[in-house]
């Protein structure tokens, strides 16, 4: 991996993340190649996608070729199963069982079977050292065949067992993936895999980045998307923007463990724009009145994040551009149904048509 442009840091009351270097740079210019990395491990999405695209490069098969020993390896062609060839001899063996397994459990699997064959030291744990684990928060979060007891379980049970280390150690690397794996996207902006890129975890997440994340195959490269300041942090988002406040912190959350305080997130007045409607005779936008917005963010072991905005009766009072005022009933309860509607359709991740999600933003 290269790191074009960019210093590491870590102080005090900042934490650990990645700014433009301090000295000797005049700036990072948008479009700027940031990052560029392979990721340390990978694996398609679970289901139809193991069947349909090349485990090495991740394009969709149009003949394919398998790996001779497990026959569960599939390739476009023979270089890519030639150069996989160096990531897949560890684990194809146990390869075919890792399929049944859901994918953060399937990348545990191949990381454990390349520690295993590369005698990676368990303390130090390779390039996966310097990520978080959230190890604690995880144990906490779910509980039955959630729980990361029985992910755990799970795991030991698909694996060939001279591969398994301890299991405080198994814990460990399974919270730095489940922290820190991103969604790999494929052209369309589809989801198609994820991956481990320890380099790319170390830019942190606000839900007004700087920058973006685009991949070519299982490859990542991250490019500023504005001017970058000398000594400013670079920042990533993890999650798609035009979520509201409320769904976003859910996500991330749920997702990365932790509480987004960015600039975006204490911005109310954003959220009440998003919410904006059309007046009913003009045309222009109305917002929702200040104040009718309200995030309850309750912040326990079990955190609970709810947006109580619906469009109740005076949330939306006089139109301002023509001063129509009789937002009645049958209005109320029709943008009720749009916002489930458009809610439902953010929460899909907008991945199944992204032809569809355009001409609905139109
Ligand atoms: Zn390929
Ligand atoms: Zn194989
Ligand atoms: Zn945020
Ligand atoms: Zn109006």
């Amino acid at each position: 991996m290269a790191r074009i442009q960019g210093e590491l840091f870590c102080e005090i009351g900042q934490g650990r993340g990645i700014r433009c270097n301090k000295k000797g740079s005049s700036g990072i210019e948008p479009g700027t190649l940031i990052v560029k990395e392979e990721p340390y491990s990978y694996t398609l999405t679970d289901g139809e996608l193991l069947r349909t695209r090349c485990h090495y490069c991740l394009k969709r098969l149009e003949t394919s070729v398998s790996c001779d020993a497990c026959r569960t390896a599939k390739y476009c062609n023979e270089e890519c199963k030639k150069t996989a060839k160096f990531h897949h001899t560890p684990e194809c063996r146990g390869y075919s069982r890792l399929m049944n397994l859901p994918e953060h459990l399937r990348v545990m699997g191949r990381i454990l079977y390349k520690m295993h064959a590369r005698k990676t030291d368990m303390g130090a744990l390779g390039p996966l050292s310097s990520l978080v684990s959230n190890v604690e928060t995880l144990k906490n979060c779910e509980e039955g065949i959630t729980s990361l007891d029985s992910k755990m379980e799970c795991l030991s049970q698909h694996m060939e067992k001279e591969a398994l280390p301890d299991r405080a150690f198994m814990e460990e690397i399974y919270g730095k993936i489940a922290s820190n794996s991103f969604a790999i996207l494929d052209e369309n902006m589809c989801s198609i895999g994820i991956g481990v890129y320890p380099q790319a975890s170390m830019i942190n997440h606000s839900c007004k980045s700087n920058c973006i994340g685009m991949f070519y195959g299982p490859q990542i490269q991250i490019r500023a998307n504005e001017f970058i300041r000398p000594g400013e942090q670079i920042f990533h988002g993890y999650i798609p923007p035009l979520l509201p406040t409320a769904k976003r912190q859910e996500k991330l959350l749920k997702t990365y463990h932790f509480l987004c305080q960015c600039a975006d997130c204490r911005n109310t007045e954003r959220d009440r724009l998003m919410r904006c409607v059309k007046c009913p005779d003009c045309s222009e936008g109305v917002a929702p009145n200040a104040g009718s917005l309200c995030t309850v963010v309750c912040l326990s072991s079990e955190t609970i994040i709810k947006s109580t905005f619906r469009s109740t009766d005076g949330v939306f009072k006089t139109c301002e551009s023509c001063g129509f005022a009789n937002f009645d009933a049958d209005f109320y309860e029709e943008m009720d149904i749009l916002i489930e509607y458009a809610d439902n359709i953010l929460d899909k991740e907008q991945a199944e048509d992204i032809l569809f999600t355009i001409s609905l933003s139109k």
